[in-house]
């Protein structure tokens, strides 16, 4: 199967011309996977190679605008290029993100008079007190909320609370993957996603079924899926004898906004990581300011890849004073390739690859080799 990240916006703050705001796209098999949503994102995709109607899942690490405020306006786009078909009712977008982002999108959607042809559900997770400074505590409102009328194409979303024996957010598992949320700090509540892909079993050894007598047929299929089977000779072969060894599943996390992880949760959720999106908004010379307005420099994203064994460390979020290497800016101060040297140095014996990410960059995520 194959995986690629595509990055549609990679500045801090508000989009210019030469970088986006936040957003980028996962995609496994032409489906589509959106984190953030940042102002202008429609655009960005239509200049990509994705197609904004196979966006089936939209991930919110914090509801900053740079980060949101592309949401509802790209909802409406993909409702008005989608072709109503009478057999095929069209499939439920899931948007998951912090508390207030339901009333949000219902607001947005409501007041403008917006009207989709899909539905939707936001599914929320709840922020615990230590994600982010006492006096930017986001307003809790839950009864305005439940009185408010949902829009006509919202479904009920889901309240997701932390779990606090795994310190992490489950948010879905099918028969590919498995997503959970973790916590940041930030100056509001932030959070990180990792996505799992599970492993897939490894080759059957057909040689040695033909040597115990098991005929190729259906039996292979169960065997493959993990089932013991019981020969006529009253032999039972499980899997582990006639299975080659399992192909283990890419993971891929993506964090929000922070300048500090909170808990345990989010290295063992990025433990790992074929590639960790890190911000990197400032230089570590200006680290005093990245912090105090609750962001990372390419050193303490590095510190975080390092702490995971991340395989790959992709940075972004960029302050818009670092223009892309494709403007040959460099050598000035606010050169970007200095962020990229700052967190190699600090990753040097690690052989962790450091990245910076651009608009449109497409990075692939290919199937592990088995040693
Ligand atoms: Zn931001
Ligand atoms: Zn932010």
């Amino acid at each position: 199967m194959s995986m690629d990240l595509t990055f549609l916006g990679t500045g801090s703050a508000y989009p210019s011309p030469h970088r986006g705001a936040s957003a980028l796209v996962l995609r496994t098999e032409g489906d589509c996977w959106l984190f953030d949503c940042g102002e202008g994102t429609q655009t960005q995709l239509m200049k990509s190679q994705l197609k904004a109607g196979r966006i089936s899942k939209v991930f919110i690490t914090h509801l900053h605008g740079d980060h949101l405020f592309g949401l509802p306006g790209l909802l409406c786009t993909i409702s008005l290029n989608l072709s109503p078909s009478p057999t095929q009712p069209p499939a439920c977008v899931d948007v998951y993100g912090p508390r207030g982002l339901r009333h949000f999108l219902r607001v947005a959607l409501s007041l403008s008079g917006s009207q989709l042809l899909f539905p939707y559900a936001v599914h929320e997770l709840q922020p615990t007190a230590d994600q982010c400074p006492p006096e930017s505590q986001p307003a809790d409102a839950p009864e305005a909320s439940a009185t408010e009328s949902r829009h006509p194409q919202e479904r009920p979303g889901r309240t997701i609370p932390l779990d606090v024996a795994r310190d992490c957010y489950p948010l879905l598992e099918d028969e590919r993957f498995v997503v959970v949320a973790f916590r940041l700090f930030h100056r509001l509540p932030s959070f990180g996603f990792s996505v799992q892909e599970r492993d897939r079993p490894g080759r059957l050894n057909t040689q040695l079924l033909r040597d115990l007598g098991v005929k190729p047929g259906p039996v292979y299929g169960r065997l493959k899926s993990g089932e013991s089977v019981t020969l006529e000779s009253g032999r039972v072969v499980t899997p582990d004898e006639v299975l080659e060894e399992a192909i283990p599943g890419r993971k891929v996390c993506v964090l929000g906004d922070c300048s500090a992880l909170v808990g345990d949760g989010p290295l063992q959720a990025c433990r790992g990581a074929d590639v960790l999106v890190h911000e990197a908004t400032l230089g570590d010379g200006h680290r005093e300011r990245a912090v105090e307005h609750g962001h990372s420099t390419p050193k303490m994203a590095a510190a975080v890849a390092r702490a995971c064994r991340a395989r790959k460390l992709v940075l972004h979020h960029f302050s818009q004073r670092y223009k892309p290497l494709s403007l040959g800016t460099e050598g000035g101060e606010d050169d970007v390739a200095e962020l990229r040297r700052q967190a190699e140095e600090a990753l040097q014996d690690t052989g962790t690859e450091v990245v910076l990410a651009d608009d449109f960059l497409t990075i692939p995520i290919p199937i592990k080799r088995l040693h």
